[in-house]
């Protein structure tokens, strides 16, 4: 007989000797005064103040008062949730203005919000695949997994290009046939090591080879562009990139996600996307946090320019202090630890001798042999924050014997 209890336990224990078992942090944030929250270490009532330095709330706008005001308004003026799918009494006047701001934001001529940035990507890739026939996809090999899903889920035939090697995409592009469509699909942050694609030159090849460009910038919007438009506002490529894809759940400090494209393109998503169709819309309350958030950052850039001189500083300082930091050309600040029972005990041990937080990074999220703390500095992180943070990892680095930079 199946003992189906067994094979679930046996699942989760090989993940425990490779000793990347998730422990997820009980925490609770307070209203202005991140990036201090409360830790509750053992599930109960009591709790413990900590500083959190892993948050994707890059600019803290979750705890924004216009965000946190909207959403309070909404929720006193049209209630809690949508009621229903988009298509069934669930289009809020809400949701009509996001999407307005949103295609504004990307200077394109319509957008479309999904529950997610996980599901933007699964829905939207998978349903690229279906429209356009036998299409090819070009996947970077670093991309995330929710494009690998939408991906696989289209079934569509997928050739891997080396992360961000230009010369590799160019080979793929030029043996592909002429008259097959192509998707080059990449992101521009990549979260776990800080790099930047070179939009620009990868545009480029899309125009000389004919091919369609989706772009991920969940880990720009908000953060880059004069406009919080992302990476591709701030090279100037906005209009060379197909479908820009985004979350409202990180630096815009809620909950959702979105593509920005051609109306074409977004009515046919919206008309074929499962993941969008059979759905409840997103609640009105989030949808004005999020409306007001993309409004906020759209019109001043004094957030942005903050949280790139904080996350400058910070690099600097670990890196003076020999703690070998990954190379990084964004907000991202990865300190390689290439082991993930070392990983999870540093992160111990930050939590419980100097209440600091920092989740373990490790596979499947980055390949094994490059386990990581992955640091998140926000404009609300000061000096006294980061020198607090140094004398600890310091104290840790030294405690388990951890190799320092050359
Ligand atoms: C987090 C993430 C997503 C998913 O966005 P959510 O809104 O959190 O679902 C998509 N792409 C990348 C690169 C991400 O890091």
């Amino acid at each position: 007989m199946v003992d189906y209890n067994k094979a679930f336990e046996t699942a989760v224990g090989s993940v425990r000797t490779e000793g990347r078992y998730r422990v997820f942090a009980d925490i609770e944030r307070v209203r202005g005064r991140f990036p201090a929250a409360l830790y509750h270490p053992d599930g109960g009532e009591e709790a413990r103040e900590i500083t959190v330095w892993c948050s994707n709330d890059y600019l803290g706008m979750g705890q924004h008062p216009l965000v946190i005001q909207a959403m309070q308004d909404a929720a006193g003026k049209v209630g809690a949730g949508a009621g229903g799918t988009r298509n069934i009494a669930g289009t809020t006047h809400f949701h009509v203005k996001l999407e307005r701001s949103l295609a504004n934001l990307h200077a394109k001529e319509a957008a479309l919000l999904f529950t997610s940035g996980y599901v933007a990507n699964e829905a939207t890739l998978a349903t690229i695949a279906r429209i356009l026939p036998d299409c090819i996809i070009i996947s970077d090999e670093l991309n995330h997994a929710s494009m690998i899903e939408g991906i696989r889920g289209g079934r569509s035939i997928k050739r891997i290009w080396r992360h961000n090697d230009l010369e590799h995409l160019e080979e793929i592009l030029k043996e592909l046939p002429q008259e097959r469509a192509k998707v080059i699909a990449f992101e521009s942050v990549y979260s776990m090591d800080g790099d930047i694609a070179p939009i620009c030159e990868i545009a480029e090849l899309a125009k000389k080879y004919n091919a369609f460009t989706y772009l991920d910038e969940v880990h720009a919007v908000g953060l880059y562009g004069q406009r919080g438009g992302g990476v591709a506002e701030r090279d100037g490529v906005l209009d060379e990139i197909d479908i820009i894809e985004g979350t409202l759940g990180k630096a815009f400090g809620v909950m959702g996600g979105y593509i920005a494209a051609s109306a074409a393109i977004v009515d046919a998503i919206r008309s074929y996307a499962s993941g969008f169709i059979f759905t409840t819309a997103l609640s009105p309350v989030l949808v004005a946090g999020a409306l007001a958030s993309v409004e906020v950052l759209k019109q001043s850039n004094d957030l942005r320019e903050k949280h790139q001189e904080r996350a400058t500083r910070l690099k600097t300082v670990l890196t003076e202090a020999g703690l070998p930091v990954m190379p990084s050309v964004s907000h991202i600040v990865p300190i390689k630890v290439g082991d993930p029972v070392l990983c999870k005990k540093v992160t111990d041990y930050l939590l419980d001798r100097h209440n600091i937080y920092v989740q373990p990074i490790n596979y499947p999220t980055v390949p094994k042999g490059t386990e990581r703390l992955r640091l998140t500095p926000t404009p609300l992180h000061t000096d006294a924050h980061m020198s607090t943070l140094l004398g600890a990892l310091d104290d840790v680095w030294t405690a388990l014997k951890l190799q320092r930079a050359a």
